[in-house]
């Protein structure tokens, strides 16, 4: 294991969880699995009361859409890909939106095209609307916008999609949930003797030519596109999880260490994210701690809420500060967990001396602040 990697799922502060259809959808019916959802919603609550920021991208909408249709298993023109996709599409809103509300979160639907993550004023667009949405505590659900994408300008899966938003929005992990339970060194369905692979720190070609041989799940994306998405995150600096989604609550089974495959960004790809935080995005707000703070941030520490002495501006999750020390320097940036309202209440209740309501005591996590000075 290098130094530096991340390896549980409690010390996220951004998490993407991308469910493929297969997951979400019963393939004979071309219904909803409606009690998997509602445990998968349970489980984004849990993270969500410990103060992490979750993103969900579902698919499943052309799965339901081409049974309600009439439009059996086979392969769709893409004219009947698409009104499948539509017509699929409400059906997932709504059962989102009802479990979500089950468990008190507000659901808000995303559907995105491969521009709004690729062309730069769409791009700040959708990263403003999400982390917007974040802000407010909602949980997004996104999904391709499939009825109108067209074939030149479309993610084509969902885990390019996951991945592509993980970047977007600076996310430090994304949880690919599968059919699988892994990456194996061959495919588990046909090959008794393939083992999974636990950790990964670099895709060389030998990774890849292993998920050539895995079997496809029912969705667009097999493991072939996983590793493409997990390629496109770590290089962004985001920690990426394939993991079996068919468990009962697949996320608390990974964080009690459940077998799964971690692909980790490399030293390479922190140092790059690094240097986009200190010096590519516009910071929103200036964060001014205390001495004992300020050497804790500079011996490679997180930042905590009882080292802030001051702060200024109106910022959102995830957005960059500027971090200065009591003398008016600044010697750091970083993405705050936190919007400048929610630090407000957390800095106040932590001088009254009350239990941070989240539990969540940092304010920027170590792994996304970078030196400036
Ligand atoms: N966007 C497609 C849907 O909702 C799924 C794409 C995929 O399976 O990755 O049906």
């Amino acid at each position: 294991m290098e130094p530096g990697s991340r390896t549980t799922l409690a010390s996220a502060r951004r998490v993407i969880v991308k469910v493929g259809s297969a997951l979400a959808i019963d393939q004979s019916s071309g219904t909803i699995r409606d009690s998997w959802l509602e445990m998968l919603a349970r489980d984004i609550a849990r993270l969500c009361v410990r103060g992490q920021d979750v993103v969900l991208v579902s698919s499943g909408a052309v799965a339901i859409g081409r049974h309600a249709l009439g439009l059996g298993q086979r392969k769709l023109l893409k004219k009947d890909r698409q009104a499948a996709a539509a017509v699929g599409q409400m059906q997932l809103t709504r059962a989102h939106r009802e479990i979500f509300a089950r468990h008190r979160m507000t659901a808000a639907q995303v559907l995105l095209t491969l521009d709004d993550t690729t062309e730069r004023r769409r791009m700040q667009n959708a990263r403003a609307t999400l982390t917007n949405l974040l802000t407010f505590r909602a949980i997004p659900v996104l999904n391709e916008n499939d009825a109108i994408a067209t074939s030149a300008a479309s993610f084509g899966d969902n885990d390019h999609l996951a991945a592509s938003v993980a970047r977007l929005i600076g996310s430090d992990t994304l949880v690919l949930l599968s059919d699988v339970g892994g990456l194996y060194t061959a495919d588990p369905h046909g090959d008794p003797d393939a083992s999974l692979i636990k950790e990964v720190h670099e895709i060389t070609p030998e990774i890849v030519r292993m998920a050539g041989g895995a079997r496809s799940d029912y969705s667009a994306g097999g493991m072939v596109s996983k590793l493409a998405a997990a390629r496109i995150a770590v290089a962004s600096g985001c920690v990426t999880i394939i993991a079996d989604g068919r468990e009962a609550y697949p996320l608390s089974a990974i964080d009690a260490g459940k077998p799964c495959t971690w692909f980790h960004p490399s030293n390479a790809a922190r140092v790059a994210r690094k240097r986009r935080i200190g010096n590519t995005l516009r910071p929103n707000g200036v964060i001014v701690v205390d001495p004992a703070a300020a050497m804790q941030v500079r011996s490679g520490n997180s930042l905590c809420v009882g080292g802030v002495q001051s702060f200024d501006g109106d910022f959102s999750r995830g957005d960059a500060v500027i971090i200065r020390d009591v003398h008016g320097s600044e010697f750091a940036r970083g993405l705050t967990i936190w919007s400048s309202a929610e630090l407000r209440c957390v800095t106040r209740q932590h001088k009254e001396g009350a239990r941070i309501a989240s539990g969540l005591n940092r304010v920027v996590d170590r792994d996304d602040l970078a030196f400036t000075d």
